[in-house]
């Protein structure tokens, strides 16, 4: 039987959306059905929104540069990379990392410092994974620095299909090392908190929108903000329910997530913003209850 003891309630009165990109509105290069539409509707609506991702294998400006040329207008400061978010956390603590990164996103890092690392930072490096790179940061490892990964995710959807993600490779460090990594992505509660602060918003008027249960969803729902699971992306039959817990919310897709939400507001703003796009708002086709 699923945990629904920490499952938030959806609010009403949303005063913030936070939504991953990659799976939610989009795989590779291409927009998923109605996600620019929807996207259009929770800008009428006027509901202030950040944008959450784990991708450590392109730079935020790339990112940004991608969605616009799908028709998905986000800015830049709207998006919250966990890449950032690594460079905050190394700033914050003072160290001097060994980066075991993709290179597309140097530019967003430090300038090396060439000190003796004091840490061992992993992001998605993809093909530069091997057994060179990784055994030059076990070697640091090993002499007692911390392991820092920017995200622990299993696996992301390509448009070829599902594709290994980085936390094969923080695990398999972490077990030859005999280390814990501290992850700073989602599900940190820690990258949540920096989008809420971000917000200037309580956890419990916000809701988060993911393809993935546990990193988008459950991580959200620690912290206390509600997840809507989309049956996108990564989504696979069966991420309904967990022993881990569930959803706030599922919907089939981006859209569908965002009829449901907009179902919610009472104030008159969601009557005008349903008559200017011509549809009724109509949750329970939508949407299943957990
Ligand atoms: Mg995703």
């Amino acid at each position: 039987m699923a945990n629904t003891l920490n499952t938030p309630r959806l609010p009403d009165h949303p005063r913030g959306i936070l939504i991953d990109l990659a799976g939610v509105l989009h795989t590779g290069d291409a927009p998923l059905a109605g996600a620019q539409a929807a996207l259009m509707r929770l800008r009428e609506a006027g509901i202030p929104l950040r944008f959450l991702t784990n991708t450590t294998r392109t730079p935020r400006a790339t990112i940004v540069h991608k969605l616009h040329k799908m028709g998905l207008g986000v800015g830049e400061d709207e998006v919250i990379t966990a890449v950032h978010a690594t460079r905050k956390y190394v700033q914050m603590h003072g160290l001097h990392p060994y980066w075991l990164v993709h290179p597309s996103i140097e530019s967003e890092l430090p300038a090396p410092t060439g000190m003796q690392p004091d840490a061992v930072v992993v992001g998605d490096a993809g093909p530069y994974f091997s057994s060179g790179s990784m055994n030059a940061a076990f070697r640091h490892l090993v002499r007692g620095v911390p392991l820092i990964a920017m995200a622990r995710n299993r696996y992301f959807e390509e448009p070829d299909g599902l594709s290994i993600d980085m936390g094969a490779y923080v695990v398999a460090l972490e077990y030859a090392a005999g280390v814990q990594a501290t992850i700073i992505g989602k599900p940190s509660p820690a990258f949540f908190d920096a989008a809420l602060a971000d917000l200037g918003i309580d956890a419990a008027d916000a809701i988060m929108v993911g393809d993935d249960l546990r990193d988008d969803i459950l991580g959200a729902q620690a912290s206390g903000i509600a997840g809507v699971l989309v049956r996108t992306g990564k989504y696979r039959s069966g991420d309904e329910a967990t022993e881990e817990g569930s959803p706030s919310l599922i919907a089939d897709d981006f859209a569908s997530a965002v009829e449901a939400i907009l179902a919610h507001l009472e104030f008159p703003m969601a009557g005008v913003m349903q008559s200017a796009s011509g549809n009724a708002v109509n949750a329970s086709t939508v949407l299943a209850r957990v």
